[in-house]
């Protein structure tokens, strides 16, 4: 490109200021020669940063931290392929971020998890990592400073990835997308992030015209959104009402998939069916909903996301730190612990149904970063769920429901090297998913003492 001859002009150039100086970084006995050419140029860069908003794009992005070329080998005795298989003395190779074998030979660096269940690093698929307590220990609201509210998002992301999760899907605020860029491009730590970006909030007819609902969801695709999120009811502290009907639901879905996206939906009652029914992708919730609502969500191949094990425990453990923000209310709370068997009822309900795909999702927010695995310990106890199937609802099923299944939550040849180790077997004893002591992302190893278990 033509302007790659003025490296430095890129810095001087600000097309909404036209009066900008230029200044060149050249030889003076240079310069008349390339007036002409300098101008053209400079004309040319001004129309494209016009064009693209994208000045950066003149310079090489600082490169991220490379994983260990490798290779690295992991020897285990005991894991489990994220596919419901338990695998016995895998030899996981990881080259470059990328298991190659799980037959490694010997050679580069090895890391013994002998003693420990290794399995690939779960998928939760509904968090929000920008909730977060604020200095005061209160839910952060929009008057706090952007500093803190950037470091709030960060540290929700790091402990996340502490706690075992090497990729999440966030749901709900702009200030995901810097997230998910400066981990994917930076190496900054955390866990791979999918987002939706803002969310679509059903408002009944004045949601807008069906041309303004797909112009909506255009607008996330432009923003960067890796999916949309929908309200289809209002929240369940105000009375879950409806908020959407299943045919503007058919045309907020059907326009995401139209571009390539996938559509999750939050969901209360009969909401469940329609959201089904209009093709979306993957139904939050389902509190209220009837068993016909989780037959049709099945027969639709719908994944479907109720939560028993951490989101409303979090909510009344911290209520003191939520309550007068929003719709955080005592007679809120209230409705959330009177209401959570009816969340154990939907889930075993789904659970049970054949071909349901119950997949993880927590809906996490401040107080639950890291702490998400104890959603298995409510789907075991609450949902009935064995614990291999809670742990693959995390792991091959949530990467189908992210379309991401050849990538990651399998442990194969080729996989991404996510892959974390617990301290016990978790299939005899699920509170082993409290004691994550290792996790690589990507080839990276994030967490690991480096000693190996008494045994
Ligand atoms: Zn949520």
């Amino acid at each position: 490109m033509i302007i790659a001859r003025f490296p430095d002009i890129s810095r001087h150039l600000n097309p909404s200021h036209p009066n900008t100086t230029l200044i060149p970084l050249l030889p003076a006995s240079s310069m008349l020669s390339v007036l002409n050419s300098f101008v053209k140029a400079a004309t040319l860069a001004v129309m494209l940063a016009a064009g693209t908003g994208a000045l950066s794009a003149q310079v090489a992005p600082i490169p991220k931290p490379v994983s260990p070329a490798g290779p690295v080998v992991i020897v285990t005795d005991r894991a489990l392929d994220g596919r419901g298989n338990v695998l016995r003395n895998a030899r996981i190779g990881v080259v470059d971020g990328r298991i190659t074998s799980l037959h490694a030979a010997a050679g580069g660096a090895t890391i013994d998890l002998r003693g420990y269940t290794v399995m690939p690093g779960w998928i939760d698929t509904h968090v929000h990592l920008d909730s977060h307590f604020d200095r005061t220990g209160r839910i952060a609201t929009e008057s706090e400073p952007p500093m803190e509210a950037a470091l709030g998002i960060a540290l929700a992301s790091w402990e996340t990835l502490m706690g075992g999760f090497t990729t999440v899907q966030t749901v709900g605020d702009p200030a995901e997308k810097p997230l998910r860029d400066v981990i994917r491009d930076h190496g900054f730590p955390g866990p791979r992030v999918l987002t939706s970006l803002a969310w679509i909030e059903g408002k009944g007819d004045n949601t807008g015209t069906p041309e303004q609902l797909r112009a909506i969801v255009r607008e996330r695709k432009a923003q960067g959104a890796d999916l949309i999120k929908i309200f289809a009811s209002t929240s369940q502290r105000v009375g879950a009402r409806p908020t959407l009907t299943q045919a503007q639901l058919e045309i907020l879905c059907g326009e995401a998939k139209a571009l390539g996206m996938r559509s999750m939906v939050h969901a209360y009652r009969s909401q469940v069916s329609a959201a089904a029914l209009a093709g979306c992708n993957q139904v939050e919730h389902a509190t209220y909903a009837t068993a016909e609502d989780i037959t049709t969500a099945v027969r639709m191949g719908t994944f479907i996301s109720p939560q028993v094990g951490l989101v409303v425990q979090n909510y009344l453990a911290n209520k003191a730190r939520y309550l007068g923000v929003g719709n955080y209310t005592e007679e809120g709370m209230a409705t959330m612990a009177r209401d959570l068997p009816l969340d154990f009822e939907i889930c075993r309900i789904a659970a049970s149904t054949p071909n349901a795909k119950v997949v993880f999702s927590t809906d996490a927010t401040a107080g639950a970063h890291g702490r998400n695995a104890e959603e298995f310990l409510g789907r075991i106890e609450h949902c009935g769920q064995s614990p291999m199937v809670a742990l693959v609802s995390a792991q091959s099923l949530a990467a189908q429901a992210l379309g991401m299944s050849n990538r990651i939550g399998t442990l194969a040849p080729d996989y991404e090297a996510d892959i974390i180790a617990l301290d016990g077997d978790p299939i005899r004893d699920p509170t082993a998913v409290r004691r994550v002591v290792f996790v690589m992302r990507g080839g990276v190893v994030y967490k690991w003492g480096g000693s190996k278990r008494a045994r």
